[in-house]
């Protein structure tokens, strides 16, 4: 019998990357189901307004500024939750961000900053969200790991291996809470969803030479969703969406054809885009664009397809 809550309300959740995008999506819909939020992330007007409207709704939030890759600011949001609300019962370690291109084009400090904010930033985190969750006995850990946790990607290099690693340290460390006899009150979860819609693809830092493209994007909703849903119901692995599931599968099944159709999708992809200076985007500084849950990507991607047709 676990001993996870079996629903929202009044539960006290740290979502990491709130601003926009799917943690966005999913502080609102937490908030709103009427849970206390903790709200962090570098663009302190975005978490504001999520507040507001949080509040609107007559829930409750608290905004955290914090950049992930600084172990103390990421402590100063655990601490902010538990002075405010006495515990935590879900850590949502959401923040991610990309480095788009062939790995020698990409400098080679850029990759280390994604390193940096993906996996030393969700590691600093846990590390926050479990001393916490063991004090107190219960505990949900949500990962945002990637589809490519589990099927390394060309164009995205260094971002997969950091996404694998997400999933090797929740998998390490659910094994870690069995040894304990606490994986039945502690739990950690990994959200793998397929290429999404989202501002992401805007904030990744890009040196394709091209504006970001993927294949069959999904919509964000699915992924928001199933982040709420890993709050009362997490498991080691979430796969989001049937792309996602499917391309799970087959990697387990044939790991090099589905490492090459993977790889020979993204360069298609990648080509066909509009063209693009080279763009740090958002891994050292916040940009102001991009602030919404969904990315626009699609839209534009038809609208170059639609060009390139007439
Ligand atoms: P997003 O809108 O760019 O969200 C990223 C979030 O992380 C933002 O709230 C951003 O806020 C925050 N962030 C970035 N750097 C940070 C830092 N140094 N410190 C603290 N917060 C930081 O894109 P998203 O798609 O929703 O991404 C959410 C997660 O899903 C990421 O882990 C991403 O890798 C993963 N993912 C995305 C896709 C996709 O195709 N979109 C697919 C699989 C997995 P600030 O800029 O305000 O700090």
């Amino acid at each position: 019998m676990t001993k996870f809550r079996e629903d929202l309300k009044d539960s006290v959740i740290v979502v990491l990357g709130a601003s926009s995008g799917f943690g966005r999506g999913a502080a609102l819909k937490l908030g709103r189901a009427g849970a206390k939020v903790v709200l962090a992330a570098r663009r302190d007007n975005l978490l504001s307004e999520i507040e507001n409207d949080i509040r609107a709704a007559g829930g409750e939030a608290v905004a955290a500024h914090c950049d992930i890759s600084d172990a103390k600011e990421v402590n100063a949001v655990a601490r902010t939750a538990v002075e405010r609300y006495g515990r935590i019962d879900v850590w949502i370690n959401n923040v991610g961000v990309g480095a788009l291109g062939l790995f020698w084009d990409i400098p080679v400090e850029d990759q280390a900053r994604v390193i940096d904010v993906n996996f030393k930033g969700l590691m600093f985190g846990a590390h926050a969200a479990l001393l916490q969750f063991r004090k107190q006995g219960h505990g949900v850990l949500v990962n945002t790991g990637s589809i490519d946790s589990e099927v390394p990607l060309a164009y995205q290099t260094t971002y997969a291996a950091t996404k694998a690693a997400v999933l090797s340290m929740s998998r390490s460390l659910n094994e870690e809470l069995r040894l304990g006899g606490e994986n039945d009150s502690i739990k950690v979860a990994t959200i793998m969803p397929w290429a999404v819609d989202t501002p992401w693809w805007s904030h990744a830092a890009n040196y394709t030479g091209h504006q970001p493209r993927m294949a069959a994007m999904d919509d964000p909703e699915i992924v928001v969703d199933a982040i709420v849903k890993a709050c009362t119901d997490p498991k080691e692995e979430m796969p989001v969406g049937a792309k996602a599931h499917s391309s799970n599968i087959s990697h387990h099944v044939f790991p090099d054809l589905t490492e090459r159709m993977s790889a020979t999708i993204a360069d298609r992809e990648v080509k066909k885009a509009g063209s693009l200076p080279p763009t740090t985007g958002s891994i050292y500084e916040p940009m102001q664009e991009g602030s919404g849950v969904g990315g626009g990507i699609r839209r534009r991607m038809k609208e170059e397809d639609q060009a390139r047709r007439h």
